[in-house]
């Protein structure tokens, strides 16, 4: 059967899914698999579509060094014991600056483009191009496709692009990008099925999971983000902070000694939740806690979805219908609930029971603003947009289709 392999390489973990290509080009997810611990404590394991387990096993550190290592082992696994030659290879790939508003088919001319935007995402790109260029090299014969987390978001306007900065360093590319876009793309596309009344109306997405932003939509499009330049700004989010005054960073580099390599680290890796509250990044382990850090870390967080929930509807001049999507969004009803009150002026009342089914309309009938849960699929993005660039088709730019 044909099928289509997605990746999503980080530095220390390559996710895959696997996905059949059924007839009228309907795809069909078969595996989804993970080697992680990678230069720790390497392990692949794979599941098939119902989770049946289909590997779980450890390898030596010094197997599985890097991420093209991960990828040989992945690879060779799908090849010689599964049994699958995929037709292409989709890769998430967080950035694609201000040139790539779509996903576009891979050669050694796009991964030269896109390796100068590895400064501009120094911990995520280079490790989505890693498994680029080892496929190129390794397999020349098989298409590749890079999707961007940053293109859905490269309809916004000149006003939501720029910093109030001189303008040589916006056409360098310091710009207000926006970022978790496959998934705002997943859901700006599934909306016209699920609530038609309301898909080209003015919408905020939440994505909240280990990463967090929110995304202002108006006819399916984005116009409006709470991340901007790198996937730092806007909620806080695991292990970063969100909104941070720049200087805090001056103060952090002039009175602590911080070399930039420092500061970075510190900023990706010990803020957040998992810095405010000294307990954890994870929402299940604060929701649990008593201790009083972890519910102000857990404050904190509705708190700052509901500042910038204003902001967003502000950008809309209002609001017809809110969605949360990623893994807080989906699974905690503790957390919509909170959201929710903090929406209350907006004219937002959750329904308790459908909340707490985690159904898929989630507001009270007397809700102004009707509020959705809706699981977001990247991956089947990623591979929708790999099959109809392998079509010869033009993977399609959200300016100009219609979403519906
Ligand atoms: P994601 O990055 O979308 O996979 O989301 C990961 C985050 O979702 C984790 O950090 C968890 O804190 C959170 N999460 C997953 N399940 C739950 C749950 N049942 N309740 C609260 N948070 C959850």
């Amino acid at each position: 059967m044909d099928s289509i392999l997605v990746v999503n390489a980080g530095s220390s973990s390559v996710k895959f899914q696997v996905f059949a290509v059924e007839c009228e080009g309907r795809l069909r997810r078969t595996i989804k698999g993970q080697i992680d611990g990678i230069g720790s404590r390497p392990r692949l394991r794979a599941n098939g579509a119902g989770g049946d387990p289909m590997a779980d096993r450890a390898y030596p550190i010094e197997a599985v060094g890097d991420v093209p290592a991960a990828m040989e082992i992945a690879g060779a696994w799908l090849r010689n014991e599964v049994r699958i030659q995929p037709l292409a290879v989709g890769h998430r790939v967080v950035h694609g600056g201000p040139d790539f508003e779509r996903p576009v088919l891979v050669d050694h001319g796009v991964v030269a483009r896109l390796e100068r935007f590895v400064a501009l995402a120094p911990l995520h790109q280079p490790h989505n191009l890693a498994p680029i260029r080892s496929i190129l090299a390794g397999f020349p014969a098989v298409p590749q496709v890079a999707c961007f987390d940053t293109a859905f978001h490269r309809t916004h306007g000149p006003l939501a692009d720029h910093y109030a900065i001189p303008h040589q360093l916006h056409a360098e590319g310091v710009r207000r990008y926006g970022f978790h876009g496959l998934s705002y793309e997943y859901i700006s596309r599934s909306l016209p099925q699920i609530a038609p009344a309301i898909a080209k109306r003015r919408v905020i997405v939440a994505h909240l999971g280990s990463g967090a932003s929110m995304c202002a939509m108006k006819e399916g499009l984005s116009v409006e983000s709470t991340m901007g330049f790198t996937a730092l700004d806007g909620l806080p989010m695991g292990t970063r902070p969100g909104q941070l005054d720049p200087g805090v960073v001056l103060y952090l580099i002039s009175e602590k000694g911080m070399t930039a390599a420092k500061v970075q680290d510190f900023l990706y890796r010990d803020c957040g939740l998992k810095g405010l509250s000294g307990v954890s990044n994870d929402m299940r382990e604060l929701e649990a806690s008593t201790d009083p850090q972890a519910k102000l870390a857990v404050d904190y967080f509705t708190y700052r979805i509901g500042l910038n929930a204003g902001m967003l509807a502000a950008a809309l001049q209002g609001l017809d219908a809110f969605v949360f999507t990623a893994g807080i969004g989906e699974n905690s009803s503790g957390i919509r609930v909170r959201v929710a009150e903090r929406l209350g002026w907006l004219g937002v009342a959750l329904d308790a029971a459908a909340n707490d089914r985690h159904s898929r309309l989630i507001s009270a009938k007397s809700s102004l603003v009707p509020v959705y849960v809706i699981p977001t699929d990247e991956e089947l993005m990623i591979a929708q947009h790999t099959l109809s660039l392998l079509m010869g088709g033009q993977s399609p730019n959200p300016r100009n289709e219609r979403v519906s």
